[in-house]
């Protein structure tokens, strides 16, 4: 029988199957035990979202049992904790990781991913904030069907000042902002550069969004003033940029890759929404093998998801026989990984040539 000792050293010594390095090195190992014939082992991963856990449970077990016919079981337990960059410190905003989701153009399913990542990753259980900054078409209030409005609650400074703070609404333990809260539906507002700035700067600093492991933000379509603001405020974990299978779509996705890149926001990837019949599909997967940026999935194009998000009940495509839950579940784990790769490989991030 091995001891816990050489247990450890086997396991520390396998590569994590996503982030290429080994467990020992990322300090995942957290504990080992044996009792009996059964040996325990304890992984901690970067976020709950991790894709494909039994490729781990399986290397581990394949490793301890190597050579060893008295270890009738290997139990490997998953613990998480998200790891981040808690880059918006310098404005008070304790947000792990920072995602942006843009596109090149309005009208490709933008805002659903949006709200559908932050729903999905709060489903695999971890705390997010969604803030809606598509100014110019803010549809989050909507889609998440939420009554209550956020509210505003003064507190003092240590300093003793006293200053407003906003109240995110809570969305079924989804803390959402949005400029949709602010205005009249029908009120028109000509957005010019520093009134934009302004306003994003106050989402981010004044909202009480409390810890989060991730903050998603829905950008408007296109335009690049929000995310050169962004990139000022804090450095963000990346860019998530949707785009539908079609040709002339696939062009304003390069656009949007291209705005990113300019503003110094790493791309994590693009999703292909709306694959199927209608607009064909894969097309957004080559594009991105082509531009060597990671593809995070593909969502088919589905009524039940215009009808969810018009009767502002995105968050039961999470429900188990919906059957977009596991494309979406798969693009919220893409885009975890993803995030924990930019922080744990320190890769050097897809540049564009073409552009
Ligand atoms: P954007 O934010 O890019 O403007 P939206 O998220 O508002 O786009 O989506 C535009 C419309 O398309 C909405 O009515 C939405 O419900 C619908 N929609 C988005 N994704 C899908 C999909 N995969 N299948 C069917 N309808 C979709």
């Amino acid at each position: 029988m091995l001891s816990e000792a050489e247990v450890l050293q086997r396991v520390r010594s396998l590569k994590d199957p996503e982030i290429g390095r080994t467990f020992g090195e990322l300090d995942m190992v957290k504990a080992v035990q044996t009792t009996g014939s059964t040996v325990h082992v304890t992984i901690e991963l970067p976020t709950p979202a991790y894709p494909g856990k039994h490729r781990i449970s399986d290397a581990i077990t394949a490793a301890v049992k190597e050579g060893q016919p008295d270890v009738t079981a290997v139990e490997v337990k998953f613990t998480s904790v998200v790891q981040g960059k808690m880059s918006g410190g310098a404005i008070g905003l304790r947000a792990k990781n920072v995602i942006a989701v843009g596109s090149g153009k309005g009208g490709v399913g933008k805002s659903t991913v949006a709200t559908s990542l932050a729903y999905g990753l709060k489903t695999l259980g971890c705390k997010v904030g969604l803030m809606d900054a598509d100014v110019y078409g803010p549809s989050v209030p909507h889609m998440v069907g939420s009554v209550d409005r956020p509210t505003a609650i003064k507190v003092r400074t240590e300093s003793g000042e006293e200053i407003e703070r906003i109240q995110p609404v809570d969305v079924d333990g989804l803390k959402v902002i949005s400029m949709g809260y602010f205005l009249k539906p029908d009120q028109a507002v000509i957005w010019r550069g520093p009134l934009l700035h302004r306003a994003i700067t106050q989402f981010l600093k004044d909202t009480d969004w409390g810890d989060l492991d991730y903050l998603i933000i829905d950008l408007p379509p296109g335009t690049g003033d929000i995310s050169l603001t962004l990139s000022q405020l804090l450095g963000l974990a990346g860019a998530v940029v949707v785009c539908s299978p079609q040709q002339v779509a696939l062009l304003d996705a390069i656009k949007a890759i291209s705005m990113f890149n300019q503003v110094k926001i790493p791309i994590l990837g693009i999703v292909e929404n709306m694959s199927g019949e209608i607009f064909g599909r894969g097309g957004a997967k080559a594009m991105a093998e082509e531009l060597n940026v990671p593809f995070l999935g593909e969502l088919p194009i589905d009524s039940g998801i215009r009808i969810r998000g018009d009767a502002g009940r995105i968050s039961t495509l999470f429900s188990e026989e919906n059957p977009s839950r596991e494309p979406l579940v798969q693009i919220c784990e893409q885009v975890a990984i993803q995030v924990a790769k930019q922080l744990l490989v320190a890769p050097k991030m897809p540049t564009l040539e073409i552009l």
